[in-house]
């Protein structure tokens, strides 16, 4: 990792934004609902800290999806840049492509594969799970204890 502030942004590039740290961890996930979501092959979550991500110009719209979750997307051109959900309320979920640096976003899991496109070849050393994974045996320690350290600084009785 370089000093190079982590940023990106949307497709119009008007909305730009900047992470503080690095994310906590990104995984690819294949099923159907991020097939879908996506509008191609697997989609990328990247999970960050809250207090990590800055915006630094455009303006997001937040749109509600479920009753926990609601996304966030430029203003302008409706890419979605994230999404927040009231069971997680120290992470954000950032899409992995909209960040500037791939490596930054490289997946250290890919999950759901059983519903992979056939096509697509995966690294034999990036962990796979045939549905979802437990992140507390999947995340490197060091990412876990930033998500506790978190948790616990929010106030109880949060969310
Ligand atoms: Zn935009
Ligand atoms: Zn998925």
């Amino acid at each position: 990792m370089t000093d190079e502030p982590i940023v990106g942004g949307c497709q119009c590039e008007s909305l730009r934004f900047e992470l503080k740290a690095p994310p906590l961890f990104t995984h690819a996930c294949h099923c159907l609902n991020c097939q879908r979501r996506s509008g191609t092959a697997f989609g990328m979550s990247t999970i960050v800290l809250r207090r990590d991500l800055i915006v630094l110009s455009g303006e997001l719209m937040a749109k509600q999806t479920s009753p926990r979750t609601t996304i966030y997307q430029c203003a302008s051109c409706g890419t979605t840049i994230y999404a927040g959900s009231t069971r997680f309320p120290s992470t954000y979920v950032v899409r992995g492509g909209t960040v500037d640096d791939a490596n930054v976003v490289a997946p250290g899991a890919h999950i759901w594969i059983k519903r992979k496109h056939p096509w697509l070849v995966l690294p034999n050393d990036v962990p796979q799970f045939d549905e979802d994974y437990d992140l507390r045996t999947t995340w490197p320690r060091e990412a876990l204890d930033r998500l506790r350290a978190a948790n616990d600084a929010l106030p109880s009785g949060h969310g």
